[in-house]
């Protein structure tokens, strides 16, 4: 069984999308549903007919706002999307779908290259530690340019880039593709309605292009296998499937980024890039094992949970959305166990039972009932009453709190009121029913005024609730001018320490940080710096750290407004071997940040 279970757990891939809008996010998914056979006939974003865009606001706009699970099949292998939005006002949906994916593919726009919010969310990506490939895109455009993408990949993001493929002509003579493995060529052949593709030779114009690029191809991973490097340093030949495992582990690892190309639009490059996904993202079985705490008991107490179908079950519910068709869903990836149809399961977090009475996998175009979830899948429940974004789904025998997501603040705030008196109620209701869905939408009543506030990460983000009111819920509703949120900041420099030791019947934790935090000049928001040598923290729990003086930043101190524009910088730390973990390491920064706010 376990083995069985081994085999299952390596076919699966839970991935994301993330990009910069209009980067081609909608259109490579799209296409990879094709070619996966979920969909007959494409739709064209600016056509308003793309299966993941499905909201009516989302096809007028053409962009791309809740993130919605599909699932699709290639060799053998099943591959659940996350589509996650690119417009900065969505952030907190990106962290949210990031938080349950194993692995990304960054698409970037090949004129274009990296944009702000490709930075952004590139960052986050690497917050949460998920392995990546990327796609250079729109290779058909005026301006593409491969080469100098892949630079400011390395030079904006760090994600040190090297190309598994070379680009053969650019614009209108984006011809096809040299494998830099097996340095064949691969030209795109068929029409518009469905592009095959033919290996050839490579053209002798760019032998030297492919020469340097196969180079640092082997270079960059030999460098990650001590025999693959004995072996290449001596001249020797290595095989493909050799470079192949390696640049695997390598980017499981993120210490390289594969880079691909194509021109999604016009179905160039998809099928490689599907390769790729199972070729090189991870699997739930190389992702850690998730852990969280024991409710049971008073003290914290960490758990972990394998990822395996065997074991006590786990879920994670990221998404909670009204649907047209069943009323709500409820979207939650399992990390370990399993839930069959009928199953009464715990949420910890609201001390509820809720049962699974029926269970969902979505594809493109449609909904697959399912009567059972294993380790490792996403799915969608119907009909879970107290559920909401962020909780916890577990076996009511073996309580465990994962990690809870911490949201931003809302940054925008608008006062609401129905266009006729007679709708007070229903869009008190609806308005609830939407704060529900979303944790960085809230609706407050001012004690003041008595208007209805509502607040959110954008204006763009209150337009299309506002949308969404008039359309779903038939409630026409009049807005004032948006107010943008308070902020804290502090004043004075100060340095702090913080220190979290835990010696329970588990495994001890235990880390120790100082921190200095400086205020910092206005919208410079929040700066990290560590300035402890490796030797003393590893980088490992040098990014713990970081995560827990932007989570402590995001949820403020004095009235629970963000902190921004303040530097924190690193400056000394403790480990205990064996003893000490991310998670002690970002306790401790959490708590000398609140302590350091205090101060200052
Ligand atoms: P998203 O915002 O990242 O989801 O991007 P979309 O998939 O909506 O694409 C944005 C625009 O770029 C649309 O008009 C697409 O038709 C266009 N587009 C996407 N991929 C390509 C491509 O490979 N080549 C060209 N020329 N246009 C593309
Ligand atoms: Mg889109």
């Amino acid at each position: 069984m376990a083995i069985d279970d081994d085999k299952r757990l390596k076919k699966l891939r839970n991935i994301g999308i993330i990009a910069h809008i209009d980067a081609g996010k909608t259109t490579t998914t799209e296409r990879m549903l094709f070619y996966t056979g979920e969909i007959h006939k494409m739709g064209e974003v600016h056509e308003g007919t793309a299966t993941m865009d499905w909201m009516v606001q989302e096809q007028e706009r053409g962009i791309t706002i809740t993130s919605a699970a599909t699932t699709c099949d290639w060799r053998d292998h099943r591959i659940t999307i996350i589509d996650t939005p690119g417009h900065v006002d969505f952030t907190a949906e990106v962290e949210r779908s990031l938080r349950v994916l194993d692995g990304a593919i960054g698409v970037f726009c090949a004129v274009g290259g990296v944009e702000p919010q490709s930075e952004t969310v590139w960052h986050q990506a690497t917050r949460y530690r998920v392995p990546r490939i990327a796609f250079i895109n729109k290779m058909d455009r005026i301006g593409a340019d491969f080469s100098a993408v892949m630079a400011q990949i390395a030079l904006r993001l760090s994600g040190n880039p090297v190309a598994f493929q070379w680009p053969i002509g650019a614009e209108d003579r984006f011809v096809g593709m040299v494998d830099l493995f097996t340095e064949k060529a691969i030209y795109f052949d068929g029409t518009a309605a469905l592009v095959n593709f033919e290996e050839g030779a490579v053209p002798a114009d760019l032998a030297e292009d492919v020469a340097r690029a196969r180079e640092r191809l082997i270079e960059s991973i030999v460098e990650h296998d001590e025999g693959l490097m004995t072996a290449y340093l001596s001249g020797e030949t290595i095989d493909v499937s050799d470079l192949k495992r390696v640049a695997r582990a390598a980017t499981l690892q993120q210490r390289i980024t594969p880079v691909f190309c194509g021109a999604a639009f016009r179905n160039k490059g998809i099928q490689h890039l599907l390769d790729a996904v199972i070729d090189y993202l991870p699997s739930p079985l190389d992702v850690p094992p998730v852990t969280g705490l024991d409710p049971s008991v008073k003290h914290e107490r960490i758990i972990e949970r394998p990822s395996s179908a065997k074991a006590s079950f786990s879920a994670l519910a990221f998404k909670v959305s009204s649907d047209p068709f069943s009323g709500q869903l409820t979207y939650f990836r399992v990390y370990s166990g399993s839930v069959k149809i009928g199953d009464a399961v715990l949420n910890p977090l609201k001390n509820k039972k809720e049962r699974l009475s029926k269970l969902l996998r979505m594809h493109a175009n449609k909904r697959e009932e399912i009567t059972a979830v294993h380790a490792g899948e996403i799915a969608a429940a119907v009909g879970l009453k107290f559920t909401t974004t962020g909780d916890t789904l577990c076996a009511p025998d073996a309580p465990i709190v994962l990690e809870v997501m911490t949201f931003p603040e809302p940054v925008v705030a608008i006062a609401i009121e129905p266009k006729t008196m007679a709708d007070q109620e229903k869009l008190n209701a609806s308005l609830a029913r939407l704060a529900l869905e979303d944790p960085t939408f809230r609706v407050r009543i001012d004690e003041e005024t008595g208007q209805t506030i509502i607040s959110g990460m954008g204006e763009l983000y209150l337009e299309i609730i506002v949308d969404r009111l008039l359309r779903e819920f038939k409630v026409a509703a009049n807005v004032g001018e948006p107010q943008v949120s308070y902020r804290e900041t502090i004043q004075k420099p100060v340095e702090v320490d913080g220190e979290y030791e835990k010696q329970s019947a588990g495994a001890a934790q235990y880390g120790q940080v100082t921190l200095r935090l400086e205020p910092l000049g206005r919208g410079e928001g929040i700066q990290f710096e560590n300035q402890v040598p490796e030797a003393v923290l590893p980088k490992l729990f040098v990014a713990a750290v970081e995560n827990g003086v932007r989570e402590a930043a995001e949820n403020g101190m004095l009235m629970g407004y963000p902190v921004i524009d303040s530097q924190a910088t690193l400056t000394g730390a403790r480990v205990r071997e064996g003893e000490s973990t991310e998670l002690a390491f970002k306790v401790a920064a959490v708590m000398a940040f609140k302590t350091g706010l205090r101060q200052a």
